[in-house]
C-alpha cells in the first residue's frame, strides 16, 4: 500500500464480505443464488412469471438476516467510518444489513436493500414488514398486494449512481472488496477511479474477472484482509 496522502476513499463491496457471516455468495454471473438461477429470481420478468416464487425467495432471505452477524471485515470498514477524516464512502451492492449493523454510516446501497420494499402502485420506498408474500398494505397509498422488494434486478438501473460516480471521480483510493467482477456497472467503477487518478486495490478471495485493472490485489479472506489493510491506513 502506498501509505500516506490518501484525501478520499471509495470502498466497494459484493457479496465476498459478508460470506464469513454464513450469507452465501453468488459464485459468478451463472451461479446459483441459494439454489435458484439468477434468471428465475432476480429479474423483471421472473417476478411477473412467479411473482409468489420471487416474493418468497426473498421474504427467505430477510428472514435469514436474524440468523447472521457482522464479521471482522464489516466491523473493520466501520472503524474506518468512524475514524477516517477525510471523505469515504462505502458502495456495497450487498442486499444484506451487515454494513450498517456493524456501524457504518457513510454508506450507499446500489442494488437496494431486503429490508426495504418498494411499492408498484405509487413508487414509495419504504421499510420491509417481515414478509412480503401475504400481500400487506403499503403504508403511503394503502394498495394491498402491490409491494415488491426494493432490490435492483438484472437490467434495472441501480440506486445513488450519481453520488457514486461523483465519489469515484474525486477519490484518491479505490478498494473493492470480495466482489467477483462480473456485475456491471459496479465492475467498471475501477476503471473509473483509474481514469481521473486513483490507486486502486483488489481484497478477494480469488482473482476477480477484472483483477488486472487493479494497481494491487491482495488475495485471501476479507474477514483477515480487511482488518490489516485498515489497521495500515489509520496508522499511516
Ligand atoms: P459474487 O457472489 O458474484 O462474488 C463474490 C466474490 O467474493 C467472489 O469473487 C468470491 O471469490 C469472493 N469471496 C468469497 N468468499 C470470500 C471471503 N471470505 N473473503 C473475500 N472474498 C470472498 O458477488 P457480487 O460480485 O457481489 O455479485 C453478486 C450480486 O448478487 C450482487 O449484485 C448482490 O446484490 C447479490 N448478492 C448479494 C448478497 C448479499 O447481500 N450478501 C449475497 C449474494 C448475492
Ligand atoms: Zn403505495
Amino acid at each position: 500500500m502506498r501509505g500516506a496522502g490518501f484525501q478520499s476513499i471509495v470502498v466497494l463491496t459484493g457479496a465476498g464480505i459478508s460470506a464469513e457471516s454464513g450469507v452465501p455468495t453468488f459464485r459468478g454471473p451463472d451461479g446459483l443464488w441459494e439454489g435458484h438461477r439468477v434468471e428465475d429470481v432476480a429479474t423483471p420478468q421472473a417476478f411477473r412469471r412467479d411473482p409468489a416464487l420471487v416474493q418468497a425467495f426473498y421474504d427467505a432471505r430477510r428472514a435469514a438476516l436474524a440468523r447472521v452477524a457482522p464479521n471482522p471485515a464489516h466491523d473493520a470498514l466501520a472503524r474506518l467510518d468512524a475514524e477516517w477524516s477525510g471523505n469515504l464512502l462505502i458502495v456495497t451492492q450487498n442486499v444484506d444489513d451487515l454494513h450498517e449493523r456493524a456501524g457504518a454510516a457513510r454508506m450507499v446501497h446500489m442494488h437496494g436493500e431486503l429490508k426495504s420494499a418498494l411499492c408498484l402502485a405509487c413508487g414509495e420506498r419504504q421499510e420491509a414488514p417481515e414478509t412480503l408474500s401475504d400481500g400487506p398494505a403499503c403504508t403511503r397509498c394503502a394498495a394491498h398486494g402491490r409491494l415488491r422488494p426494493d432490490i435492483v434486478w438484472f437490467g434495472e438501473m441501480p440506486y445513488h449512481m450519481d453520488r457514486i460516480e461523483a465519489a469515484l471521480a474525486a477519490c484518491d483510493l479505490f478498494v473493492s472488496i470480495g466482489t467477483s467482477g462480473a456485475v456491471y456497472p459496479a465492475a467498471g467503477f475501477v476503471q473509473g477511479a483509474r481514469h481521473y487518478g486513483a490507486h486502486t486495490l483488489e481484497i478477494n478471495l480469488d482473482p476477480s474477472e477484472g483483477t488486472h485493472f487493479f494497481d494491487e490485489a491482495r488475495h485471501g479472506r476479507a474477514g483477515e484482509l480487511v482488518p490489516a489493510w485498515v489497521d495500515e491506513l489509520l496508522q499511516r
